[in-house]
């Protein structure tokens, strides 16, 4: 891969042009009708889209906002009971608990109260399995099959990575009724 190569003196380099007319940012780089993308180029801040407070260039919408949004997201959710199985996982402190105690210790640790950790009831995630259909694929020949030991060691990995069960929670699409 050659990267091409413009010289200094070139044609390519620059050339000279009269009679210009569209948009240059702050930083002298024209845009020519695309008045949006020379006005980001040339800005630091933006306004936010819920509420208009500026913020960082980059950002899409003020903290304040970010967190009503998140609020309003989980205030959709289903509720269900928590059956104690598994974790629950707070959207507002971006931690996991594993028991009951553990959610009131935080509480009493942050003063905080329970509807305002957003608790989300956590669903499983399990190892992958072998496909043996699909194992090996891309070594064998074209007709060709794996052989039936491999088979077999696939079988019972498979059977070894069930039996584990989960090995990690992630925030599922319910709340916890409290
Ligand atoms: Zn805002």
């Amino acid at each position: 891969m050659n990267k091409e190569q413009v010289v200094f003196d070139s044609d390519e380099a620059a050339e000279y042009r009269t009679n210009l007319s569209g948009w240059v940012s702050r930083n002298g780089r024209y845009f020519g009708n695309d008045e949006r993308a020379a006005r980001y180029d040339g800005c630091t801040h933006t306004r936010c889209e819920d509420c208009g407070e500026l913020i960082d260039r980059g950002r899409l919408i003020c903290p304040k906002c970010n967190e009503a949004r998140d609020i309003k997201r989980y205030n959709a959710m289903p509720k269900e009971e928590w059956d104690g199985e598994g974790m629950l996982y707070s959207d507002a402190a971006d931690k996991y608990f594993s028991d009951w105690n553990g959610v009131e210790g935080f509480l009493e640790d942050e003063e905080s109260t329970i509807e305002s950790l957003r608790l989300i009831i956590c669903e499983p995630q399990y190892l992958s399995l072998l496909d043996p259909s699909d194992y090996g694929c891309d070594s064998l020949a074209e007709d060709g099959e794996l052989p039936d030991a491999v088979i077999d060691a696939i079988d019972k990995f498979n059977e070894v990575v069930k039996n584990a069960g989960a090995v990690s929670w992630y925030p599922g699409k319910k709340r916890v009724a409290t």
